[in-house]
């Protein structure tokens, strides 16, 4: 099926209009004709080839909302219509103990993400900032009535990738936790982390951003640079959530935790971090990593979104803003995720 996108085709050129063919739908797939994508600093980092792992062309994208065109014949789970939403991944071995537990983000096997991936039939799989996709329904998810649908999309990558970890270290009302970065990850962890009922400071090296932290839930704003910025922090916090997207400093915020809290890394730089031993070793503070997280939690986290009334904060724009828009997102220049209106494909 003819489909319409934008893709990059080197490391070093701006997106451009592409044209390629989608497979027609298996009998358990669902056609999703996409209303919006959002756009993750993952898909400049892929774009730009920044991970080193690039194929080209590439069709970024995987914060994607649509309605369901069409169902195979064993697909149950979705109706045509139905608002529904696809996030990072779209295939994974399903057999795995990994998989078995929901958990295909973590799949023992390698999981097929939603572009950059070798799909079953030998290509690569091409995500998002296009006019269609066809995924297996179990990687589908449903869209809880009520949520702005564009606003929503930054939900599939950005808001699973906050909630998992989140959850995971035991967050709840009068946590004390610090969201480090406040870009589509962030703000989506801070609006999070407040419905909890948690106790949110932000640690930003943007001063000017202090406004909208508070409105978006935080009770404290820290601006990190400059030296002893973090001093009056130490021993603070139950986790910190760091969504940076470069390279940067870690011991300082180590040094925040209190004794056996955990800094959860999501956020990808392309270069490594260094660690002290001794910012671990005192106080038995621990470091973990989190990757998006797998279908059931992102359909919870999706509920809970709907319950609450979360969405994106969002800048819609049309296809040929994309250049545009990863520009300001490396600046700092975006309120707080941009989105693609991918009808205009
Ligand atoms: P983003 O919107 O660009 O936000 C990143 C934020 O990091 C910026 O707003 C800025 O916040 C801060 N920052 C950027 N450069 C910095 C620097 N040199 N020093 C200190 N702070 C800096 O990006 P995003 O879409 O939220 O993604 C963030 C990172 O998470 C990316 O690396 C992305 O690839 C990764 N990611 C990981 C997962 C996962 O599953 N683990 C999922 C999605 C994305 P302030 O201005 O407030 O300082
Ligand atoms: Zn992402
Ligand atoms: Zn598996």
């Amino acid at each position: 099926m003819k489909t319409r996108g934008y893709a990059a085709h080197a490391a070093d050129k701006p997106l451009t209009p592409f044209e390629f063919e989608r497979r027609a739908p298996g009998d358990r797939d669902v056609l999703i004709e996409i209303d919006f994508c959002g756009i993750c600093h993952s898909d400049i980092h892929v774009a730009r080839n920044e991970w080193g792992r690039t194929v080209f062309p590439c069709v970024p994208g995987h914060e994607i909302i649509g309605r369901v065109a069409k169902v195979g014949k064993d697909a149950k789970r979705f109706k045509e219509g139905q608002r529904v939403g696809v996030g990072c991944f779209v295939n994974s071995c399903r057999t795995c103990a990994s998989c078995q537990r929901g958990h295909e983000n973590y799949c023992e096997k390698g999981f097929t993400l939603t572009y950059g991936s070798v799909d079953a039939d030998g290509t690569n799989t091409l995500g998002g900032y296009s006019s269609r996709i066809v995924v297996d329904e179990h990687f589908v998810v449903n869209i809880p009535d009520g949520l702005d649908p564009a606003a929503a999309a930054p939900l599939l990558c950005a808001g699973i990738t906050t909630y998992s970890p989140l959850r995971e270290v035991g967050l709840k009302k009068g946590s004390r936790v610090a969201v480090m970065g406040l870009g589509g990850l962030g703000h989506m962890g801070v609006k999070l982390a407040a419905s909890f009922g948690a106790e949110v400071t932000v640690l930003s090296h943007s001063p000017a951003k202090e406004a909208d932290a508070r409105r978006l839930g935080a009770h404290e704003f820290v601006p990190t640079s400059g030296d002893g910025a973090l001093d009056k922090l130490a021993g603070r916090f139950d986790a910190i959530l760091d969504t940076i997207s470069a390279k940067h400093d870690v011991n300082g915020p180590l040094g925040c935790l209190r004794p056996e809290g955990t800094l959860i890394l999501v956020g990808a730089a392309p270069t490594n971090l260094e660690v002290s031993p001794f910012a671990l070793i005192f106080g038995r503070r621990k470091m973990m990593g989190s990757l998006v997280g797998g279908i059931p939690e992102t359909q919870e986290m999706l509920d809970h979104c709907g319950r609450h009334g979360i969405t994106s904060d969002i800048e819609l724009i049309t296809p040929d803003r994309i250049n545009e828009a990863y520009e300001r997102t490396l600046k700092g220049d975006v309120k707080y995720r941009f989105v693609v209106d991918c009808a205009k494909f």
